[in-house]
């Protein structure tokens, strides 16, 4: 075999998404002094934060300045990422956001495929003059973007922007900033690299990362081994107390009510991870997390074993998506009790189609 570089090597399997051409387009949207300005989705995960800052930092890198706008404020277990300080959020600077987004000439959309998953700002998204070149690994996009790097199989948008620096030549710009937050991105859309869509290639990528002087263990202890005590109880107390388990289906269901969460002095991200513990019981195939957010409006998070589609389920009766084995939604209009109740006929339903 002939000798290739780890670079070459890595080249052979990026994302079918970067053809030539639409490499080519992105980099006239970036040369001459376009104003660049990144976003993503509202509640802003991991992979979300990880991809615009990861973004961001190689823009740096290049001499480039972007801004980067979000629509409202991420968990804190990811404020320690380079750069999150610069963020901006349009739920505490509409105004000011707006006119970021108004007036730039490129505007990026990561880890989301359609405005409205953008939240507040899905409007000024979707009229803007700028160029929108999405980049993407959730399925069914909406046609919105000027150029579309859509790759439903990747497992991260992070591992996209990764992709993005092979096959653009410009991974020697991928700064320990840039590897720290895309690597962030990677390990929590795929679970810490439990998911299906983990593939050789992402391996290949996170030891490319690895060899640059990524130190993986500090990222791991900063994202999961930081929760305050009152997190932690809060999930025992959801697991011991709030959990109903369907046993011949193979179904995990967790409700969280407005009084257990202020019992547990709640901050934005405490759940997160709850969904993935019900997942990991025994026999439970499809794990459901509801949580009351507001008086009327419930969040619902789905996770699945193997070919459990709960992104057919979540866009079909919780206003949601995302992915076969990931997806999320709202019941809006009901109590928790009436929308414990609705999801227990959806899944009596789901139960006796899958017979
Ligand atoms: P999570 O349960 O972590 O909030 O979301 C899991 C997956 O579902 C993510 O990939 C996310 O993008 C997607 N998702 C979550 N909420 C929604 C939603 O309201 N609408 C859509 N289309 N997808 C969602
Ligand atoms: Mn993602």
């Amino acid at each position: 075999m002939q000798d290739m570089t780890t670079e070459e090597n890595l080249l052979r399997k990026v994302s079918v998404g970067w053809t030539p051409q639409v490499l080519q387009a992105m980099q006239e949207l970036l040369d001459g002094g376009s104003k660049i300005a990144i976003t993503a989705h509202r509640s802003p995960d991991g992979d979300a934060v990880g991809s615009v800052l990861g973004l961001f930092h190689l823009f740096a890198a290049q001499g480039l300045k972007a801004s980067v706008v979000l629509p409202d404020r991420f968990a804190a277990f990811l404020d320690w990422m380079p750069g999150a300080a610069s963020i901006r959020f349009h739920s505490e600077e509409p105004e000011a956001t707006e006119e970021i987004i108004g007036t730039a000439d490129v505007l990026f959309c990561l880890d989301y495929n359609a405005p409205d998953r953008a939240g507040s700002l899905a409007e000024v998204i979707r009229t803007c003059s700028a160029k929108r070149i999405m980049i993407d690994h959730h399925r069914d996009p909406d046609t919105f973007a000027e150029l579309m790097v859509s790759d439903p199989l990747c497992g991260s948008t992070c591992e996209l922007i990764c992709d993005w620096a092979l096959s653009s030549g410009c991974w020697s710009d991928m700064t320990l900033e840039a590897a720290q937050c895309l690597y962030t991105g990677i390990v929590t859309d795929t679970g810490s690299f439990r998911f299906p869509s983990v593939t050789g290639h992402t391996h290949a990528v996170i030891a490319a990362l690895l060899d640059l002087g990524l130190n993986h263990a500090e990222v791991h202890e900063a994202t999961f081994d930081d929760q305050s005590l009152s997190r932690v109880q809060l999930h025992g107390f959801a697991l011991s107390e709030r959990l109903k388990i369907w046993e011949e289906a193979g179904i995990g269901v967790i409700a969280l009510g407005l009084n257990d969460l202020e019992r547990f002095n709640y901050v934005s991200g405490d759940t997160e991870g709850l969904v993935n513990r019900i997942l990991g019981i025994r026999g439970v195939q499809m794990a459901i997390f509801m949580r009351e957010s507001d008086p009327g409006k419930v969040k619902m998070s789905l996770r699945s074993k193997g070919m459990v589609d709960v992104q057919a389920l979540a866009s079909a009766h919780f206003s949601g998506g995302g992915h076969t084995n990931a997806a999320g939604g709202v019941l809006l209009g009901l109590s928790l009790a009436d929308a414990k109740a609705q999801v227990d006929a959806v899944l009596e339903n789901w139960i006796i189609e899958q017979r």
